[in-house]
Order: C-alpha cells, then sequence, then structure tokens
C-alpha cells in the first residue's frame, strides 16, 4: 500500500522586528517564518516561554504550513486599535490615527486614566474601550481602578487579575465585564475551562492555543463571546488569527488583530491592517526584500532555531 508522505514545514526565514513602542516589556518582535504545501506560518513565542508553552506555537505554525484551516464564514474582521502604556498624548493620536471605532487600551502602569480619557475624547462617545491588564492587579486593586476607570465608559476589562476565583469575585463586585485571556493562554488544559462564573467574554489566540483547528474547538468547549487577539506577530502569524476569527459562528466584539501597527516593519508588501476599521480575510506570503530587511544576525537565527527544535521535543 502506497501512503501519502506527511508534510512537513521547513523553516525558511528568521525576522527581528523592533516595536514602535514597548510592549509586554518587549522592544524586539523574534521568529521564524515555516513553509509547506499550505502556506507560510509563524513562531514566534514570548522570549520567556520555555518549550512547555513553546510547543502549541509551534503546533500553530505547522498547521498554517501543512493542513488547511476551516472554511471562512465571514470575508472581513472588525478590529480594534491596540493603545500600548504610553502618555495621553501618544494614546490620543494612536487611537485617533487608526480609523478603528474599539480601542484596547493597556493599564496597570502610568497615567492610566489620563491615557484612557485621551483615547475616548479620540473615539468620541460612541467609540468602544476596552482596557487590558494583564493579570496586573489584586482583587481589591481591581475593585478601584475599574470603578474609577468605568466614568470614561468601558466594553470590558480584560484579565484584572489572574486566578479564576479572583475574577469570579472581582465579577460580582464590579458592573463592567470581564473577559479573560491568560486564564485561557495559560491554562494547561484550556479545553476543560469553567469560565462561567469568572468571565464574560474569552479571548482566543492561534499561537498560544496551538493552531486554528484546537482554538476553534477551545472556543466552543468554553462558550463565551470570543474575541480573537494577537501575539503582535506579522502579518504571516496575524493571517491565521483573521482564519480563525473568519470561521467562528458569531462574533459580537471588534477583534485584537490590528497589532502589525505596533511594529516598525512586516515581513509582507501587502500588511493586515484595518481599513475603516476592518481587516480584510486574506493570506499575505513574505516578501524577499521585507524579509531580508528584518532579516536578524545568525547567532539570532540559530537561537531561534533551538527554541523552535525545543517546542518539537515530546512532552513530559
Ligand atoms: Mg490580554
Amino acid at each position: 500500500m502506497v501512503t501519502a508522505p506527511v508534510p512537513v514545514p521547513v523553516v525558511a526565514g528568521s525576522f527581528a522586528i523592533p516595536l514602535r513602542l514597548r510592549f509586554r516589556a518587549t522592544t524586539l518582535r523574534r521568529g521564524l517564518l515555516v513553509r509547506g504545501p499550505e502556506g507560510w506560518g509563524e513562531f514566534s513565542p514570548f522570549p520567556e516561554y520555555g518549550p512547555e508553552l513553546t510547543r502549541y506555537w509551534r503546533a500553530a505554525a505547522e498547521e498554517a504550513a501543512t493542513r488547511p484551516w476551516p472554511e471562512p464564514v465571514r470575508t472581513s474582521i472588525p478590529v480594534n486599535v491596540t493603545v500600548p502604556a504610553c502618555d495621553p498624548e501618544r494614546a490620543h493620536a494612536i487611537a485617533a490615527d487608526s480609523g478603528c471605532t474599539t480601542a484596547k487600551v493597556k493599564v496597570g502602569e502610568g497615567d492610566d486614566l489620563g491615557r484612557v480619557l485621551a483615547v475616548r475624547d479620540a473615539l468620541g462617545r460612541e467609540g468602544r474601550i476596552r482596557l487590558d491588564v494583564n493579570a496586573g492587579w489584586d482583587l481589591d486593586e481591581a475593585v478601584r481602578q475599574i470603578r474609577r476607570l468605568a466614568a470614561a465608559g468601558l466594553e470590558y476589562v480584560e484579565q484584572p487579575v489572574a486566578g479564576v476565583q479572583d475574577m469570579a469575585r472581582l465579577r460580582r463586585r464590579v458592573d463592567v465585564p470581564l473577559a479573560a485571556d491568560e486564564l485561557i493562554r495559560l491554562s494547561p488544559d484550556p479545553l476543560h475551562l469553567d469560565l462561567s462564573e469568572a468571565a464574560d467574554v474569552a479571548v482566543l489566540k492561534v499561537q498560544p492555543l496551538g493552531g486554528v483547528w484546537r482554538a476553534v474547538q477551545i472556543a466552543e468547549a468554553i462558550g463565551l463571546p470570543a474575541v480573537v487577539s494577537s501575539a503582535v506577530e506579522t502579518s504571516v502569524g496575524i493571517a491565521a488569527g483573521l482564519a480563525l476569527a473568519a470561521v467562528l459562528p458569531e462574533l459580537p466584539y471588534a477583534c485584537g488583530l490590528a497589532t502589525v501597527l505596533l511594529l516598525e516593519g512586516d515581513v509582507v508588501a501587502d500588511p493586515l491592517i484595518p481599513v475603516n476599521g476592518c481587516i480584510e480575510v486574506r493570506r499575505p506570503a513574505p516578501d524577499p526584500a521585507a524579509m531580508a530587511r528584518w532579516a536578524p544576525s545568525e547567532a539570532e537565527t540559530e537561537a531561534g532555531l533551538r527554541r523552535w527544535a525545543a517546542a518539537g521535543e515530546p512532552a513530559g
């Protein structure tokens, strides 16, 4: 019997792209690009992550290169602009220039209220503002801060506190809906998470969740309205996020996929950036000139390849 060979992706590129503003304590996004019969995939785990987490990121890249994504049910995805923890003037400009009517504002650092009010001013009364705290507050601080910042009008607050029990306690103490991100992304078993008391919205990210197909299963298992967000990827990684957002049966919120705007550049010639608050569902291929521009040193590429290899080792 003749069986078809299992397609294997090959690493075909490496990038290091500076961020316009510091984000998540990093100033540079590094990663590898892999290629297979289905197209390109991105492997860009955050620098502090070990193999127990990076194996999901690798699985997402392998899937993108070797397995067709599910059939889309929509062709355009509404997106939010992401505002880093910057000063209010900068925040105003980022929100105003984006063309988006929804903004996600990072808080928990610096002049949070000034930043949020600046974004409210930029978007006007009709605009939607959500906050992301990256689990930076404890329960009492979260209650205080959310009550204070709610004056600006909030759509929801993403992961204000870390644990599932604190999220549930907080949810009973504030009026603003809560979204779970780290709770899902860092869970050892996101397919069996009970967030019914802890969150109103589920934030889903393709690379940390091990690919589009698995993220779809996780969305179904969690059963909350979903927001697809990026892990601050190039357009190769964003394309996988768009594929996930395009296949979810319901998409009641703008997605966090406009993050190419946070980077100094991209590996494609026609980046996935928003036009009038939406990104078209498509999958641009890397451009050789752009890849050459953002190629890191050989030593950095070697380090990336070691992470890729470690992520492919059997768990345990
Ligand atoms: Mg988040």
